[in-house]
């Protein structure tokens, strides 16, 4: 912790004066897209700097952080932008975790640790790692070979859900086989067994669950509210807090995810996605070791967003508190349709309809052009609860269309 210390002079008042890093702190970011652009504007009034690494020029997080040109896949790359950095966190997991390690074998301060990102990152890994801690979780099968595969269908049933260990995202390292005989397609689909394949039973699941979950240097955890997404081709759409759930139901969802997060390393913000069942029970489905999508309503809804909380916490900083603020908030993401002009127009459409509605934020991402399911933005509506919010949006996607009834 050399370097920590050599940053403390200008630092706050904190609890842990041997790692906590000061507001001159340099903190460096891999990735520079959305969740890179708002950590950067959560760090500004706290007058912490960020810098981000990303291939794009003028990448989404630039207007926020002082962008270094450069891949966060490159390790020499990562490497030179880390050395540069007092502490060095992500907005992605699919990193070149042997690169972080190396650099944090030579005293640079990654958090969440390099080994909760190679865990995380192999989705697979991820479950084993969940199983032995503990946490709920519907069955799944590695699967390297046919017979492997073969064995768990004839185990789990139909629908069976393969899934990519790597790399995956938006649901597009993921296929379903409804039948025996769609498996070899769903194998073919995913690039193959060497690709690193594993599956899930069916999970006939009533809603889709989400909840961050914050964790500090010291291992302190702090759940959010629980939130309910709604996704559209694997794609999150909406978001709903608090989730339309009994207290019973969020508050295991609060326990199992601070399990879940609580048993890795390291300090920062962590999504965890759940499934509830139609008899109440939840199982994790997932989890990011970072700011997620269904934790941006925390910007608007909370007393601390999920983005300074982050800061916080890899700077060794007092966790920030993570209770609702308004009765409810609802977040849609806007994504693009298609490429091109008109598509853009409607998302534009969206934008302005938002500001026509009280308790409604819009965020911009300034992405350079449209494309199909890319996330261009995103709105947030606030109100008195839940379900005023919902209508507040409602209102917006009716405007949006032109029916202003
Ligand atoms: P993300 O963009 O959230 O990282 P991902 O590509 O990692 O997504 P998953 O979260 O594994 O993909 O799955 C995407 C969606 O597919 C889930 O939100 C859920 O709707 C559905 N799904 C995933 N696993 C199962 C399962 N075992 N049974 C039924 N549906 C599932
Ligand atoms: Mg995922
Ligand atoms: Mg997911």
């Amino acid at each position: 912790r050399g370097r920590a210390r050599a940053v403390k002079e200008e630092k706050f008042r904190v609890r842990d004066e041997e790692t906590a890093l000061g507001r001159d702190a340099r903190v460096g970011i891999l990735g520079g897209g959305q969740l890179g652009r708002m950590l950067g504007i959560a760090a500004s009034p706290m007058g912490v700097r960020l810098k981000a690494l990303d291939p794009t020029e003028n990448c989404p997080a630039s207007v926020s952080s002082t962008q270094v040109v450069g891949s966060f896949r490159d390790k020499e790359a990562v490497k030179a932008f880390a050395r540069e950095c007092d502490v060095l966190t992500v907005e992605i997991e699919h990193i070149d975790v042997e690169a972080l390690r190396e650099l944090a074998a030579e005293g640079v301060d990654v958090q969440p640790t390099p080994e909760t990102l190679a865990t995380i990152q192999d989705k697979y890994a991820q479950k084993v790692h969940f199983s032995q801690a503990g946490v709920p979780l519907g069955p799944f099968a590695d699967c390297p070979d046919e017979a492997a595969l073969q064995k768990a269908a004839s185990e789990f049933g139909f629908p069976l859900m393969l899934k990519s260990k790597r790399l995956a995202y938006d649901g597009r390292g993921n296929a379903v086989a409804k039948t025996a005989a769609d498996l070899n397609d769903a194998v073919v689909k995913l690039g193959g067994f060497e690709q690193g394949l594993y599956c899930e039973k069916w999970v006939p699941f009533a809603k889709e669950l989400a909840v961050m979950v914050v964790r500090a240097r010291d291992g302190e955890t702090r759940a959010y509210p629980v939130v309910e997404t709604v996704h559209e081709d694997n794609i999150c759409d909406i978001t709903t807090t608090p989730a339309p759930v009994p207290n019973k139901v969020a508050e295991a969802v609060q326990e199992a995810a601070k399990k879940a997060i609580g048993s890795f390393t390291g300090a920062g913000i962590f999504g965890v996605e759940l499934f509830l069942l139609h008899d109440g029970s939840i199982l994790l489905n997932e989890c990011a070791p970072r700011p997620h999508n269904s934790g941006h309503y925390t910007i608007e809804g909370c007393a601390c967003s999920q983005y300074e909380n982050h800061l916080r916490a890899i700077l060794g900083w007092p966790l920030g508190d993570t209770s609702l603020k308004v009765g409810g908030a609802v977040m849609k993401n806007i994504l693009g349709d298609a490429e091109g002009d008109e598509a853009m127009s409607r998302a534009h459409r969206l934008m302005g309809a938002a500001l026509e509605v009280p308790g409604a934020s819009i965020h911009w991402y300034e992405k350079p052009d449209m494309k199909a399911a890319r996330k261009m933005g995103h709105i947030t509506v606030v109100g008195p609860s839940a379900a005023v919010a919902t209508e507040r949006l409602d209102t917006i996607l009716r405007a949006a269309k032109g029916d202003h009834t």
